[in-house]
């Protein structure tokens, strides 16, 4: 007999087919003569309801072996359903019960948890609905970028984890050591020695790809990367995790409008592929997690974003009939609040905000000719604030060695992205999303360690 997704079969299966599932049990019902259970394999929200007849062999010790969280294959044939709710069910024929799951203490049971509770047993959230429905949206994110950039003939590039540099001169690092467990009695309670690093520089876990990005775009001319960064944030808000996972496209011979196009048209294309590849999914977070996601997506695909410079955002802030918690003047860095008032208020779409100062952007950002603002843009989404950083990079060596001086870095840690000025130099540009605030604005997550499969945040890094 075949071996089936349920997914597939609830769009398919026909009345008669002989299949073979395999899944975790969600509910069980114990009716007179027959059970219901309904079998969930992660292919999709719906599961498969399956009837075991009293007449199986072993019926009743099978039922009993059977609860929420079982792991069970059914082997039988799909009848038309008499019950409301489904098209189809599966006629047991066989039940094989994998592993039981005590009703005692498995902690999924059919009430709604909290999405703090869940957090909680991290290594079995992934078997309710909500994060069900999560990582099959982030998968078809994930899918959708590569084919975006891959149609475009952009080369996927895969930039170091472990890095010298501090890329955004932020200082939020996690630092590198080098450590032989084999040398190291581990049931005594003894010293371990962290000295002894293993590259001849300190190294770093990477903050962004950004830098080696661009070493590839100087010869490939459109690259992307898309892989983990490590940033030491203490922040304990919605929005910041310590390893989360960017997209970061760098094009050689392109100044900020082509890159702020290019991102307009990422974005789009990503929610247009969502929609079309998960709509069942999308249906879900709109009616249990946040009733604008639909109209947000479609928002987002139909309409162009507001574009506009920092100095403009700051007089509309400075006028906002609105009570914001931290200050706005011109020469400081947005808030999330900020953001948010821009794209969810005053605009109700995604803002590109360009031009911002040149001192609270980083070093590698095009001076503009007033010698004060930098060819940046950030997107700004609604109830997320800033989703992409970018921007044209500064392409000509003197003007960068200066302020790579300026910010207090020494150009000589720098001398291999010098070089790509010193030889062959082109105006180039690129931005970079952060994955999880892209997946959080998808599906109206409100908390960004419930977008991704292991969240790592202070003091946790357990699952
Ligand atoms: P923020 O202002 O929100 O702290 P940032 O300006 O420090 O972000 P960038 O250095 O511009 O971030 O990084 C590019 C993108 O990576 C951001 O636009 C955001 O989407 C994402 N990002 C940055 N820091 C984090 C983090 N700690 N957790 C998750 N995503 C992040
Ligand atoms: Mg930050
Ligand atoms: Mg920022
Ligand atoms: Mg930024």
């Amino acid at each position: 007999m075949v071996n089936r997704r349920i997914a597939e079969i609830l769009r398919n299966g026909q009345p008669d087919e002989s299949l073979v599932v395999q899944g975790w049990v969600r509910t069980k019902r114990e009716l007179k003569g027959f059970a219901f259970i309904e079998v969930n394999d992660g292919s999709s929200l719906a599961n498969l309801q399956a009837v075991i007849n009293q007449d199986l062999p072993d019926y009743e010790a099978i039922i009993k072996q059977i609860n929420t969280g079982a792991s069970v294959e059914v082997a039988g044939v799909l009848v038309a359903s008499q019950g409301k709710g489904q098209r189809i069910e599966l006629q047991a024929e066989t039940v094989k019960v994998y592993g039981e799951a005590d009703p005692e203490t498995y902690p999924l049971q059919k009430k709604r948890h909290s999405f703090e509770f869940l957090r909680t047993i991290g290594h079995l959230r992934s078997r309710t609905n909500s994060f069900g429905a999560v990582f099959r949206v982030r998968n078809a994110c994930s899918a959708a970028i590569h084919q975006f950039f891959q149609e475009r003939g952009f080369l996927w590039v895969h930039t170091p984890i472990i890095t010298a540099s501090d890329c955004e001169g932020a200082g939020e690092l996690f630092s590198v050591t080098s450590l032989n467990l084999k040398n190291v009695p581990r049931t005594e309670n003894q010293e371990i020695d962290y000295s002894q690093d293993f590259f001849a520089k300190p190294t770093y876990l990477t903050v962004s790809g950004q830098l080696e990005a661009e070493v590839m775009a100087m010869a490939f001319s459109n690259v992307y990367t898309f892989g983990p960064t490590f940033r030491a944030e203490n922040s304990n808000t919605s929005r910041h995790l310590a390893e989360f996972w960017m997209v970061e496209p760098e094009m050689a011979f392109c100044d900020l409008e082509g890159d702020m196009d290019l991102a307009e048209a990422f974005l789009k294309y990503i929610f247009n592929f969502v929609l079309e590849k998960c709509p069942e999914d999308m249906e879900f977070f709109n009616q249990r997690i946040d009733d604008t996601v639909l109209a947000t997506a479609e928002n987002i695909v139909n309409n162009q974003f507001e574009r506009l410079t920092y100095t403009d955002a700051i007089k509309l802030l400075e006028k906002a009939d609105f009570k914001f918690e931290y200050p706005v003047s011109w020469g400081l860095d947005l808030q999330s609040e900020h953001e948010r008032y821009l794209a969810e208020q005053l605009f109700k779409k995604p803002v590109i905000v360009t031009d911002y100062p040149a001192q609270i952007k980083a070093f590698y950002m095009r001076l503009n000719d007033d010698e004060k603002t930098v060819r940046a843009m950030d997107i700004l989404a609604p109830k997320i604030g800033e989703i992409i950083g970018g921007s044209q990079r500064e392409e000509r060596l003197d003007v960068l060695e200066r302020r790579v001086v300026a910010q207090g870095m020494k150009p000589e840690d720098l001398w291999w992205y010098l070089d790509l000025r010193r030889y062959g130099t082109v105006p180039h540009a690129g931005f970079g999303l952060g994955f999880e605030r892209l997946v959080q604005f998808m599906t109206g997550m409100g908390n960004i360690r419930d977008v991704i499969p292991f969240p790592r945040t202070p003091q946790n890094a357990e699952f």
